[in-house]
């Protein structure tokens, strides 16, 4: 039996593989591939790189820093988690796996536009598409912006954004707004225009990114989609854990979910969806984990 079952292998998953891995625990760490630090170009916000570095050599750099001490990543996707007599039992297609502990580092998937995967990925890469202001809204200082969205959550990303640029945009993704009095004043008073859409054939023309809108086509230097996102959770709440409306995951200031044994870090929780709180938590859980399992056995070498 695991001493603990990682389940992804982002920033979170693989931030506490080291830990464990380190504080001489048998672990076990599973990842289906598609980490959303995997789809970052270059981060500037995260501390330690000046000159930015990739999402993928991130990841890269902190898998060889976990297996260095001994711990595995297998590509596979988690299907099932239940609590068992003693622990957990996690399954993967017909296989299942026995652990006293689990952690959770599934993450989130961002709701896209409705665009080719090959046109996405190349504004993702250029610059042109863009999902979180918080982490790269000082690329677009100055620039024109368009935000897909509407309603209170709209109305808050392009808020957000209108502290880094004066000239922001937002474009309802269906063909009429959703926007209350009150998100159409805020809107107004930061001097953000709200424009109907339905957004849609997106285009790629020189260095700016366009879309159709009520108003005809339009050309922004970034466009940043509000559109909200799906949170993996569903192994979690399934194996009982309490989740928030959104889905994510509840957890204490020891990432404990509602099921004992069961933590959660990263995106996957509720929090500040970022690289270095994603570590953060991870560094919290794994910690708690080992005095936990060290209360019921203790870790001696
Ligand atoms: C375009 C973009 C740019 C960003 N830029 C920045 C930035 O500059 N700075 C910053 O701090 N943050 C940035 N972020 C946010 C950052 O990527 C996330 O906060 C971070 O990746 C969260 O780490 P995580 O480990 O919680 O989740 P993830 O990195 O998403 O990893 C979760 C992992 O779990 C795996 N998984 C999910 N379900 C299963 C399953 N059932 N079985 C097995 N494996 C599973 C997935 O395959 C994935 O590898 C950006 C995000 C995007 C999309």
């Amino acid at each position: 039996m695991d001493d603990c079952i990682i389940i992804g292998a982002g920033p979170a998953g693989l931030t506490a593989a080291i830990y464990l891995a380190r504080y001489h625990l048998k672990i076990r760490m599973f990842d289906s591939g598609n980490s959303r630090c995997a789809m970052i170009p270059c981060t500037h916000n995260h501390a330690g790189y000046p000159n930015g570095i990739s999402g993928k050599e991130l990841l890269a750099r902190m898998l060889e820093q976990a297996e260095k001490y001994g711990a595995t990543r297998d590509l596979a996707e988690v299907t099932g988690l239940h609590v068992a007599e003693e622990g957990f039992v996690v399954r993967v297609g017909d296989r299942t796996y026995p652990a006293r502990s689990i952690l959770l580092a599934t993450g989130v998937v961002n709701h896209r536009p409705d665009m080719p995967d090959s046109l996405h990925n190349e504004a993702l890469q250029r610059g042109l598409l863009r999902y979180c202001p918080v982490c790269d809204g000082y690329e677009v200082t100055d620039k024109r912006v368009g935000v897909v969205g509407t309603g209170d959550h709209g109305m808050r990303e392009a808020l957000f954004i209108r502290g880094f640029t004066a000239d922001v945009t937002l474009i309802a993704p269906g063909a009429a707004h959703e926007l209350p009095e009150s998100c159409q004043k805020a809107l107004d008073d930061a001097g953000i225009a709200h424009i109907d859409g339905p957004c849609g054939d997106f285009r790629i023309e020189g260095d700016q990114i366009s879309t159709g809108t009520a108003k005809g086509r339009m050309a922004f230097d970034s466009i940043y989609p509000a559109l909200g996102s799906r949170i993996r959770s569903r192994l979690a709440v399934q194996a009982g854990a309490r989740a928030a409306e959104d889905g994510c995951l509840e957890v204490d200031d020891h990432q404990r979910t509602s099921v004992p044994g069961l933590f959660a870090a990263g995106d996957v929780a509720k929090g500040l969806d970022q690289i270095s709180h994603a570590m953060g938590e991870a560094g919290v859980a794994a910690t708690t984990i080992r005095n936990m399992l060290n209360e019921e056995r203790p870790i001696r070498r």
